[in-house]
This record gives structure tokens, sequence and C-alpha cells, in this order.
């Protein structure tokens, strides 16, 4: 019997509980890394908003802007740190390594951008004396979770004058809150025969912002008016300054403990944010490397990194390429393509964990589940693997005997079950550059919900992942 014990034991793979794992100290190194997360990601609703809060942070610890280095012609030297970022919207950061570039360079790769909703250009109306904002939404979303929920206005503005307005409405206890309304359930006979993702159409995810008319006036558009002028007095603009802007509804309110142990943080926008705060957390805390570590922070994820701030622009490779020339004053044969067919990027997005509530969805055996480490995902895409980024073997190991080398808790999946739908990352894109590339996160339950769960041990586990990387 304990011969047979024994040989499951040698010859099985078991997954790993990270919780069982922790050290004393180790649990309060995560409770220090999850609190910071938490803070971080409460003024972080926008990729503009986690781009200055991530300028902020890291200017504090040393990094400059590749800009000012550049115009100044400066030679970079190991240890040297800067930054580099693009329309106030995405982001990367580098500290330069003991070894030459065209060693290759570490990058952990993350996107700053989240479903959500987008004003459309012209957004304020009335009707039935209510002031409506109507939205256009954006990436994912399921749209029936976004009616009857508390949300905030965030974005930036434009003026007349040129002057950049910053909007922040919803967040603080003090702050009004937006709502989209829906039919109560006692009218809504049309609503239960509707398949559930026709049930709210986009045209409908109208965004109620005032209701007072105002007064000494007969006109027409007496909220509309009232609600221009209160916007008017608070941020000096006008309607037209609308189409200068751009504006996002929000889930309002911060992120919370969720469950009796405090076990998991529920909160808006971990996709992908939690990766891209623990890939900023782990490089400010690896010191200086081996190789060059990159933290790349893109935008348009959610709608298939297009746009020049996508992970399908050129902006990584740009930056690498003033990396190039900025550390090949004595090695001037060392090549752009060299450098980058020589990196290993972690693409670190979330993933979705196990929900045994719809158990039907996944493949048991190879889903992440919370609370297990951790997730690294050899390939995404949907059907035959369609726009997958399949991670070689070769990477595989090197990644996992990294991982096991360190005692961090990893565990393996793949996006659900085969058919049932699919998804893709930045992965492919980092991959067309010939970096080496594998999908590496946070599992999580309701992704793309407005209130979205992870495991505090994996955001841990996957923050000790990013560091040894960085540093290996
Ligand atoms: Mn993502
Ligand atoms: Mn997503």
């Amino acid at each position: 019997m304990s011969e047979v014990k024994d040989l499951k034991k040698n010859l099985f793979y078991e997954r790993t509980k990270a919780w069982d794992k922790l050290t004393d100290k180790q649990i309060e190194e995560s409770k220090t890394i999850n609190d910071g997360y938490k803070k971080f990601l409460d003024k972080s609703k926008t990729e503009r908003e986690f781009v200055f809060n991530t300028i902020k942070l890291i200017e504090k610890n040393g990094y400059v802007s590749l800009k000012d280095v550049y115009l100044n012609k400066q030679p970079l030297q190991i240890g040297d740190k800067v930054y580099l970022e693009s329309n106030e919207k995405t982001i990367a950061l580098a500290i330069i390594g003991k070894q030459p570039l065209n060693s290759g360079i570490n990058m952990v790769g993350a996107h700053i951008d989240s479903p959500r909703l987008d004003l459309k250009p012209l957004p304020l109306y009335e009707e039935s004396d209510i002031a409506m904002l109507k939205t256009h939404y954006y990436g994912g979303v399921k749209k029936f979770q976004w009616v009857a929920t508390p949300l905030a206005i965030h974005g930036v503005i434009y003026k007349a004058n040129g002057e950049k307005v910053e909007i922040v409405i919803g967040e603080d206890e003090k702050d009004p809150i937006f709502v989209i309304s829906d039919i109560l359930p006692h009218l809504a006979k049309d609503q239960y025969t509707k398949k559930i993702g026709e049930a709210i159409t986009g045209e409908s995810l109208n965004v109620i912002i005032g209701s007072i008319p105002i007064s000494d006036d007969d006109s027409t558009d007496k909220v509309k008016l009232t609600v221009m002028k209160l916007l008017n007095e608070k941020y000096g603009i006008t309607e037209k300054d609308f189409i200068n802007a751009e504006i996002e509804i929000v889930p309002a309110g911060k992120a919370r403990d969720v469950g009796i142990d405090r076990g998991l943080i529920g909160a808006y926008a971990h996709d992908d944010r939690v990766c891209s705060y623990i890939g900023l957390k782990a490089i400010l805390d690896a010191g200086i490397p081996n190789k060059t570590s990159i933290l790349y922070l893109s935008d348009k994820e959610e709608i298939g990194s297009v746009g020049n701030t996508g992970a399908q622009s050129d902006f990584l490779e740009y930056f690498v390429s003033i990396l190039t020339t900025l550390t090949s004053k004595e090695n001037k044969d060392i090549n752009v393509k060299d450098v980058l067919y020589n990196s290993i990027m972690l693409s670190a997005d979330v993933n979705a964990a196990f929900d045994p509530n719809f158990k039907n969805a996944y493949e048991a055996n190879n889903s992440t589940y919370l609370g297990r480490g951790v997730g690294i995902m050899k390939y995404t895409g949907s059907r035959g693997k369609s726009g997958a980024s399949d991670a070689s073997s070769q990477l595989m190991y090197k990644v996992t005997k990294l991982l096991d080398e360190n005692q961090i808790i990893w565990q393996v999946g793949e996006l659900g079950k085969v058919d049932q739908g699919g998804g893709g990352t930045i992965a492919k894109f980092a991959a067309k550059l010939g970096i080496e590339v594998v999908d590496v996160g946070i599992p999580l339950l309701n992704m793309h919900a407005p209130l979205e769960l992870a495991s505090k041990v994996d955001i841990f586990m996957t923050y000790l992942a990013f560091k040894v990387f960085i540093q290996s």
C-alpha cells in the first residue's frame, strides 16, 4: 500500500495550495504588497491615472524620463533607471543591467486599460426631466452588469483656451455618484423574454447626471442647463468642450477585502492593473539585475491592442531602440533586432479562475484556481488556438524551473473548455518582435465585471515570480 503511495507521490503531478506554503514572514510581506496594490488601484481608475501615478512613484525611486537623457545624449550606465511615456496612456520603464543589451532584456508586459463606458463626443441630453450622458462601451462588458450600480466619472477635457481639466467625481464619500437605470421587475415582461446579452442595449447605457431644472427659465432643456451651469462653474467648460475630452464611466468605490478571512480582493479593473502594479512593484524592488529589465504597460488591450498606445504599435520597439543606442557607445555593433530576438517577456495578464458556480465552462484539469499561485498560460486564443502565441516548451521549462528553484507556487491552465470561447493578450504582439513570450498572471473570478475577484496569495506569488524573473 505504501509502495503505491510512494509511486503516486513520485509519478503524479499535484497542484500546490499556496496559502499552506506561506511562512509568517511571507504573510507579512504579502499584506504589505496587497495593501499597496489596493491603495494604488483606488487612485488609478483610468489608464491616464495609472500612468500619472506610475511616473510619480518611479520618479521617487530614481527613474528619469528617457526624453531628458536622450536630449543630453548621455550614455546609459549599469543601474540607470529610465522611462518613456506616450500620450499619457502607455509607459515603459527600464533598469540597465550588468550585461550588455544584446544578451537580451527580461521584460514584463501588462496592460492598464480596462473595460468601461466611454462618453460619446456629444454626450449630454435631457429627456423626461432627467439629464443624461450617452456612452459607448469599451471592451468586453456584460451590459446588464452596469445598470443600477454606483458609477463614477473620470477623465480629461481640453478647454477652448488649451487648458487641461482633470475630472474625478464619485470616489469621495462626499461626492455624488451616477447611475444607469434598469426596468423594474414588475414591468420587465419584454426584457425577460430577451437573451441575456440583449436585455440591456448599448444605446440604453445612459448615465443619469442631473434632475433639477434651472429656475427662472421657461425654455426647454432646463435640467441639462443646470448640469452645464454646474460643470461650467466647477471646471470652466462648455458643452462643446466634451468634443475634446476623454471621459470614462467606471464603477464607483474602493477595492475591498472579500470574505470573512479577507483572502480575496474585490475591485474594479484587476484586469490588468493587478499585473501592472505587481510588475511595477517587482521592478522597483528587484535591485540592479544581470540583464536589463523592462516593464511595459500598454493601452488598448481590451479592444485589440490597436492605436498608437496599444501593443501593436511601434512603442516598445522604439523604447528598446533608444536604450540600444544609448548603451552602445563602446559597443557600436549592437542591433535592436538582436536585442529583441534575445529577449524574454512574461506577458503579464489575468486569467480565468475555475468558478464552482459555472463548472461547465471549464475543464477542471487545465484550469487555474484561486489560491494556487501564479498562473501560467502556455497559450490563449480561441477554437483551434486561433490567435494564440503558443509558448515553446523550452521557455515553459525555463520559467517553471526558475519558479520551482525559488519556491514560488505556480499553476498552469487554459482559458476554459475547448470551443467554449476564448481570448487573447499582448503576447502575440511581443512575439511578432521576435521576443520569446509566455502568459503569466493572476487568476480572477468575475473577469470584466464591475467587481472582479483576485486572491491575495496569488497576487503575492505573482509578485515573487516577476521579481525573480527580473533578477534572473
Ligand atoms: Mn487582460
Ligand atoms: Mn480583459
